[in-house]
């Protein structure tokens, strides 16, 4: 016997991005359903760096994290350079969270308002009429169950159990590719002496250690920390548990650890947003839209950003009775594309570069002050290269840079890139018709870059 469930809107895995949407749609009077695998003591088990910056949380009208799930207050980040003599101080103020008890107060206040939290459930498939989508398949427990719902969402992370099984011509389904991911691996250890400063997390740029990505120590509390690393996929470096066994455990900060708490490794988008989050009936969000900050990998806030455009444009798609693209589902694409989207799609741009240079020059870069710890925080938030480029006139820095006038050049490409890019996607189409033309825009522009700066991959 399968047992059927009628709902409006069914949300699958509730990680940052489902249960965030949730929790907006908890008061809207919809019947909403939060599907996940897990049980409460799962919620949020992504392993992650856990770090995440305040404006996220006032941007995407999300609480505070507070008791329990706030491990330690964060005044900004510590960028080294290769040899580590270089530091780049960034402020700016955020957390590092415990995942799970954040994640459970979202899903704790969503099922109080109302929403149907359904945990130990693993969807395995969609579920389409006549070519519309309808529902998923899933099993509670040994029991087969369908969960109907005019707006299926996929949260499920990078698995995308529902988006990778719609119909090749839905341009939802589109592929991730291994080196538009980073394959990152963490433990949160205590460690033997107190960490300096740890109110400051930390940041190693070094492609030694961690081609294509970086290594990270982030203090949850004076003597705990999350320490681990991103490589870039599908280039054949070696697995990050590896380089941290080897490599990161012969540090004497690293190596001090006196106790492991979690340690787990997963891959993460590094790319720009999927082409569309929205299909008729369809959203995917979080990093299954692959709505991920590109240079550093933050996918937290990212997630919360289109949860919340996609709670308003859920409401609207019921006001108006339409759940097809062409109704107000679109809003999603338009609202994240042409803001963060834009900003994302800008610094993978910037990512692509970053993961071409080798140490000698991001050293030199740093050490010369080609990026400022305040051009740092602005290229980060705005995706524009905030490098001091954009004061080529400044002329101390033109000699020091035509000291390296392939790098100057370079420099001027990426630059010229990241901005066409970000115009591009703030053309975003308002009607899905376009979306294949405007597609084709974007991957024109990419290729053109990547021809630019030699990048074969
Ligand atoms: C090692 C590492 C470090 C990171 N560090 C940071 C950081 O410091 N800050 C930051 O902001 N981001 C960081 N990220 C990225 C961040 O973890 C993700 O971007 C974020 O968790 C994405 O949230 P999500 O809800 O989209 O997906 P997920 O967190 O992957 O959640 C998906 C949910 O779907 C459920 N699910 C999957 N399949 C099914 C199924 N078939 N049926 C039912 N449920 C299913 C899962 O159980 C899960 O609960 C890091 C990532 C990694 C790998």
């Amino acid at each position: 016997m399968v047992r059927k469930l009628e709902y409006d809107v069914v949300i699958v895995g509730l990680g940052p991005a489902g249960s965030s949407l949730a929790y907006h749609l908890r008061k809207t009077g919809l019947r909403v359903a939060g599907l996940d695998i897990v049980d409460w003591d799962g919620l949020w088990g992504k392993p992650c760096g856990d770090a995440i910056g305040e404006h996220h949380f006032h941007e995407n009208h999300m609480p505070l994290p507070d008791g329990d799930a706030l491990a330690n207050r964060v005044e900004g980040i510590d960028i080294y350079s290769p040899s580590e003599e270089v530091k780049l101080r960034v402020n700016g103020k955020g957390f590092m969270i415990n995942r799970n008890a954040y994640g459970r107060r979202l899903v704790e206040e969503a099922e109080k308002a109302g929403v149907s939290i359904h945990l130990k459930t693993y969807v395995y498939k969609p579920i389409l009429d006549n070519g519309r989508l309808v529902g998923v398949a899933a099993k509670k427990e040994g029991e087969e169950i369908i969960f109907s719902g005019k707006v299926i969402v996929d949260a499920t992370g990078t698995s995308g159990v529902i988006r990778r099984r719609l119909p090749k011509e839905w341009p939802v389904n589109e592929p991730l590719k291994p080196v538009d991911m980073n394959v990152a691996y963490r433990r949160i250890v205590r460690l033997k002496d107190p960490i300096d400063d740890p109110s400051y997390i930390r940041i190693y740029v070094n492609q030694e250690i961690a081609p294509g990505g970086y290594w990270w120590l982030f203090p949850k509390s004076e003597y705990v920390a999350n320490i681990g690393l991103g490589v870039q996929g599908g280039r054949g470096y070696p697995h990050p548990k590896e380089i941290y066994e080897q490599k990161l455990m012969k540090r004497s900060d690293v190596g001090s650890q006196v106790e492991v708490y979690a340690d787990a490794g997963a891959a993460v988008p590094t790319r720009r947003p999927a082409n569309t989050l929205v299909w008729d009936n369809f959203l995917g969000i979080g990093d299954n839209g692959y709505t991920v900050n590109p240079v550093h990998g933050g996918g937290m806030g990212y997630a919360m950003h289109a949860a919340y455009h996609a709670s308003r444009a859920i409401v609207n798609a019921f006001e108006e009775g339409d759940f097809t693209r062409h109704g107000p589902l679109w809003s999603l694409n338009i609202a994240y594309m042409r803001g963060l989207g834009a900003k994302q799609a800008s610094l993978d741009i910037f990512r692509m570069y970053l993961q071409e240079l080798s140490n000698e020059e991001i050293e030199w870069g740093l050490r010369n002050g080609v990026m400022r710890a305040e051009d740092a925080y602005e290229t980060s938030v705005t995706g524009d290269l905030k490098a001091n480029l954009s004061v080529l006139d400044k002329a101390k820095l033109l000699v020091k840079l035509l000291g390296r006038p392939s790098m100057l050049q370079e420099l001027i490409t990426v630059s010229r890139y990241m901005k066409r890019v970000k115009e591009l996607y703030k053309t975003y189409p308002e009607n899905p018709d376009e979306l294949s033309s405007w597609v084709a825009k974007v991957e024109a522009l990419y290729k053109e870059y990547k021809t630019k700066l030699n990048i074969n991959w």
